[in-house]
């Protein structure tokens, strides 16, 4: 063999012996065929089989097939964030003249996605109150085709009655959406209460390090797993091993930082109840959070994301007193190890339930970092905010 093939070949080597608990990177454009009948009928491989590597590569499926087992689905696919995640559902979904309902406190770029993109497509949308519950029948008329849910909600955390809104979506004829993110599948599971798609940014707690982003969907029906596909390949949208080798690793520690952060999570929210600046705090564990015996009745765990609501009269002095902080970074896309706020405006994000813009908005996430010394960080914040 001549040294210029030999750069191009490289040489098989034994595996024998060889057994690691990692799952390997396996990376692809090229999928390569025994002969040229397999090439010729590529196609005939079927939703799971290899084909070019934007389809997937067995690290893919690997995370595909782990996040099926936890959702209790039929099949999952991964998607570039996220955000993409709401994106191609709908886009999967709905046609021109279909109409999509969402929750008036979805995720802010789900908002646009409907209002800047479906829309000037002949894809119009509603907002709708998120604690309408089995009153979203009357919302739905002869154009609706998708109901998305997320629960709680960004920012203001409302819990949904998802189980009565997919019912009441099902009774219909229309399929349903839910953005699982603040849950996860180890807190809540979407699909055992009747929706159609499992939606997740798994940038959040699944990847858990700041450091990737990636979302997933996961549905029961194949006949829906297969118009996903077909949007994902006309679309050109496939995922890189190397994020999803980054999500399979952070996976396997998801349910001890959960656990920790959670439970750090719920102790600070209570105490913060009692703080002076503070009006409410809008954690779903607390009674004071709208939708709380939702989750109480659905869900199986708090995770670490919530909100205060801060005072009109201390409301100018946010943030001054959020520059006084030194463990919590200002940033968004929370769930990871370092712990997060900032000052949230959803006043003009909230159509259906009017947000008072009076008063202020603080949103937090709990990580990893010594509790003490986070709330010795959070006292700084609250003495600054009470010192105007
Ligand atoms: C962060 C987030 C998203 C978007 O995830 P990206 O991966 O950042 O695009 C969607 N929904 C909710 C509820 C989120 O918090």
């Amino acid at each position: 063999m001549h040294d210029l093939t030999r750069c191009v070949q490289p040489p098989a080597v034994s595996h024998d012996g060889f057994s690691s608990l990692a799952v390997p990177t396996y990376r692809a454009s090229t999928i390569v065929y025994d002969d040229p009948l397999a090439f010729a009928q590529r196609s005939e491989r079927g939703l799971d089989g290899y084909t070019y590597g934007l389809h997937g590569t067995p690290t893919t499926r690997t995370l595909e097939a782990q996040l099926t087992a936890l959702h209790g689905g039929e099949r999952t696919v991964l998607v570039p964030s996220g955000q993409a995640a709401v994106a191609i559902t709908m886009l999967a979904v709905l046609k021109p003249g279909d109409k999509v309902l969402i929750p008036d406190n979805v995720y802010p770029p789900v908002r646009s996605l409907c209002a800047d993109y479906l829309a000037p497509r002949g894809i119009s949308h509603e907002a709708y109150d998120p604690l309408i519950g089995a009153g979203i029948a009357d919302l739905i008329d002869s154009n609706t085709k998708l109901v998305w849910t997320e629960s709680p909600g960004s920012a203001t955390l409302e819990v949904q009655d998802v189980p009565a809104i997919a019912r009441a979506a099902r009774a219909r004829g229309v399929l349903t959406g839910c953005d699982n993110t603040w849950a996860g599948p180890l807190l809540f599971k979407p699909l055992a209460h009747g929706v159609d798609f499992a939606i997740e940014a798994l940038t959040k707690y699944v990847g858990g390090h700041s450091d990737l982003l990636l979302g997933s969907i996961t549905v029961r029906d194949l006949a829906l797993r297969k118009a996903l596909k077909g949007a994902l390949g006309v679309l050109g949208i496939g995922v890189s091993p190397d994020e999803v080798a980054l999500a399979l690793r952070g996976i396997e520690t998801m349910g001890v930082r959960m656990a920790h952060s959670g439970r750090v999570a719920r102790d600070f929210a209570e105490r913060l109840q009692r703080a002076p600046a503070v009006a409410r705090v809008l954690h779903p564990a607390l009674p004071s959070c709208p939708g709380h015996e939702i989750w109480t009745r659905d869900f199986s765990g708090a995770s670490a994301v919530f909100s205060i609501v801060i005072r009109p009269e201390f409301k100018e002095r946010i943030y001054p007193a959020l520059g006084q902080l030194r463990l919590f970074a200002i940033g968004a896309s929370w769930g990871g190890t370092h712990s997060l706020i900032a000052p949230m405006d959803v006043t003009a994000d909230r159509t259906v339930r009017p947000w008072n813009a009076a008063e202020g908005l603080v949103r937090l996430s709990i990580g990893l970092e010594e509790p003490g010394e986070l709330w010795e960080d959070l006292s700084r914040f609250l003495a600054a905010l009470q010192a105007g």
